[in-house]
């Protein structure tokens, strides 16, 4: 009976987004032979997708590296590849703890045309960051006192907000609770999420920032991947190959040898492997696990799978011919005077769906991009606008811009939205911690198949949602597609798992 080593065993990763390219660039690098990548579409990089509008480069999917510093493995790969300007590699850029939200020089619009102060908006900006801060405690402490950020922090506005405004105006109360209603929309696009209500508060703070102020790739964030692809021995990744399931648990002969795995293409390809790592996002996988797996997933595995969250945020982005913001302004928020209940989704989506776009990051700098800013919008408001004809979405937002404004002249030059909901292979942004979820959730994401028995890890889990601290994000995606080829090297390189090959020759 012959020994076969670890190095000749076949593995299908499933997806060449970051943490698929990652997976196969260690394993190729420490040795395995017969690694190959298996991809739904005719590109690399998955949610890393940079485009044009115009002469401008344009991010549609990933945007920033999040917190730019030595234990981001995104930063030291992107320096290392040189796609960084000068300001972003700097010791200072490095060192600033900005726990997740970036000091950006902010405007303030609002529904009636005006434009807002610093002394009427910060304390309602103050006291909603205070709010954020203690909303990632409880992780530690354990309990939940409420059950969603939502409730939390809708709660603790109401009784603070009266505490420490009751001297000031009515209008001015009225204001700063509106601006609450725009912030909360805000965290529904960082977190991915329809509403705060459906993010659990307990399970908040398991995401860790990383020091480092956030930085962008001049060049666009598919660099990256261009670097990371030329890495990988060619002929690697069959794209336009959809898989259509994983069979696992089986045991298939082809030439001469037994494999556990059978994955199965939509053209009907049918490929032997001894491990799949599968990479597709945690959005694919809700809607298709029943068909994705078979024997399909364990009932523990599978109700993580659904506990866990996957929502929409897009992108609009908008050129113009002079800016109508600040010149040193880097964000604008639109504060809708109707607001000042603390709401962050709209009575009816059809009809009020922009009231959810929050308002604009501004592109830096404008020598590189002219006036564009870059609207962001979450939530089932989110997938309807993905429906709708682009020149309706150009006139809603035309529209919105004068109201706020006040100004009835002013014309986008363009306008370009992301749809990553209508997105076949994606389904969605990307993962949030729901209510009702833990860290024991992410852990059962990411554990192997079969848990036991004579041939483990048939079928591995990789992918931003697997990442107990930096899901939602390419840093935590990546490590993940490191930490699964660790596992199947590690696996091989224990002695007690060289497996005789079943043979018959
Ligand atoms: C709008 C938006 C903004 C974002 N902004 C940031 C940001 O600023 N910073 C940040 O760090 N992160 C950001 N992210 C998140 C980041 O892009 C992702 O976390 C990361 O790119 C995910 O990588 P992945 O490898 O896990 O998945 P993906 O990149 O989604 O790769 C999965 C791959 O699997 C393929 N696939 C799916 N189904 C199949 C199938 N059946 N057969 C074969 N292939 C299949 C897909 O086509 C895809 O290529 C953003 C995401 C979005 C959508």
């Amino acid at each position: 009976m012959a020994f076969r080593h670890g190095l000749d065993s076949q593995i299908v990763i499933v997806g060449c987004g970051i943490s698929g390219i990652g997976a196969a660039l260690k394993l190729t690098k420490h040795g395995f032979r017969n690694v190959r990548i298996l991809e739904a579409t005719g590109r690399s990089g998955g949610r890393i997708k940079t485009g044009n509008m115009g002469n401008n480069i344009i991010e549609i999917g990933a945007n920033w590296i999040h917190g730019p510093s030595e234990a981001n493995p995104v930063f030291c790969l992107s320096r290392q590849y040189n796609l960084l300007d000068p300001e972003s590699l700097t010791q200072e850029n490095q060192d600033l703890a900005i726990g997740g939200h970036p000091p950006w020089v902010p405007n303030w619009f609002s529904s009636s045309g005006r434009k807002l102060t610093p002394e009427l908006m910060g304390p309602a900006v103050e006291l909603f960051a205070e709010l954020l801060e203690e909303g990632g405690e409880f992780s530690e402490q354990g309990g939940e006192p409420y059950s969603s950020v939502g409730e939390f922090i809708r709660t603790e506005v109401r009784q603070r907000a009266a505490e420490r405004w009751q001297g000031d105006s009515l209008s001015c109360q009225s204001f700063r609770l509106s601006l609450i209603s725009t912030l909360l929309k805000v965290e529904c696009c960082v977190n991915g999420t329809h509403t705060l209500d459906t993010l659990g508060l307990g399970a908040f703070g398991l995401y860790k920032t990383l020091p480092g102020l956030d930085c962008t790739f001049p060049r666009g964030y598919e660099g990256l991947i261009n670097n990371l692809m030329k890495e990988l021995p060619t002929g690697i990744v069959s794209y336009h190959r959809p898989v259509s399931c994983v069979h696992w648990q089986r045991v298939v002969r082809k030439g001469g040898r037994e494999y556990p795995v059978v994955v199965e293409c939509e053209d009907g390809e049918r490929i032997p492997a001894d491990h799949v790592i599968l990479t597709v996002p945690l959005g694919y996988l809700k809607k298709h696990h029943g068909t994705l797996l078979s024997p399909p997933l364990p009932l523990h595995k599978l109700h993580s799978v659904q506990r866990m969250g996957f929502g929409t945020n897009n992108k609009i982005f908008v050129e113009f011919d002079e800016p109508w913001w600040d010149e040193d302004c880097e964000v604008i928020y639109l504060v809708w005077e109707d607001e000042s209940d603390l709401v962050d989704q709209v009575s009816d989506v059809e009809r009020f769906w922009i009231k959810k776009l929050f308002g604009f990051t501004v592109l830096k700098p404008t020598e590189r991009y002219g006036h564009v800013l870059c609207g962001w919008i979450a939530g089932h408001e989110s997938e309807f606008m993905e429906t709708l004809p682009e020149q309706d979405v150009t006139h809603s937002i035309t529209h919105l811009i004068r109201r706020f404004t006040g100004n009835p002249t002013i014309t986008p030059r363009r306008v370009l939205r992301s749809q990553w909901f209508h997105d076949p292979w994606t389904c969605g942004s990307y993962t949030y911690t729901a209510t009702g979820t833990s860290l024991q959730d992410i852990h059962n994401l990411s554990e192997p198949l079969p848990q036991q028995g004579e041939q483990p890890l048939q079928v591995l889990f990789a992918g931003e949602a697997t990442h107990p601290s930096f899901f939602s994000t390419v840093h935590g995606a990546l490590l993940t597609g490191w930490r699964e080829a660790d596992r199947l090297i590690s696996h091989y390189s224990d002695p007690s798992t060289f497996q005789p090959t079943r043979s018959k020759l």
